[in-house]
């Protein structure tokens, strides 16, 4: 058997990248589903009327081969400049159930990685959306990996 006579192409080495941005933002976690004795008896004190604050991390992790030339998966600049246009300058110093995309979808770690997430997925300067991470408080961290889109 002969071989053929192009060259076999190498994959190229598959990392990732984390970056974390940070935003202060206030939420109040309730539902108009649900009665109001219910609502406290889930959410209870945030689901407090006048609402309260965190201050958000995200972790944006990226996917991508290795520019062999940079040694680089992304441009992180880019990608920096990306997610504070997207994510930080729209939730930050702001009141989530107010963002629109928070209109009958409650305000929990859960949704808003998930909300991030779709912000961001065909929107990145190269590379692929791997992971959304929302550090909410020092004991809640929520994670979510969505639909991968290109
Ligand atoms: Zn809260």
């Amino acid at each position: 058997m002969q071989m053929g006579t192009t060259t076999p192409s190498v994959a190229l080495p598959v990392f990732t990248i984390t970056r974390s941005y940070t935003f202060c933002a206030a939420h109040r976690l309730h539902t108009d589903q649900l009665s109001p004795e219910v609502n406290h008896k889930i959410f209870g004190k945030c689901n407090n009327a006048n609402g309260h604050g965190h201050n958000y991390t995200v972790h944006v992790t990226v996917r991508g081969e290795l520019n062999q030339e940079t040694g680089l998966i992304t441009d992180v600049e880019a990608l920096d400049q990306r997610v504070e246009e997207l994510v930080v300058k729209r939730f930050d110093h702001q009141h989530l159930n107010f963002d629109p995309a928070f209109e009958g979808v409650v305000t929990t770690g859960e949704n808003l990685a998930k909300l991030i997430w779709e912000l961001l997925v065909d929107r990145l300067p190269s590379g692929r959306l791997e992971k959304i991470g929302v550090v909410e408080t020092r004991d809640n961290f929520f994670g979510y990996v969505g639909d991968p889109r290109p």
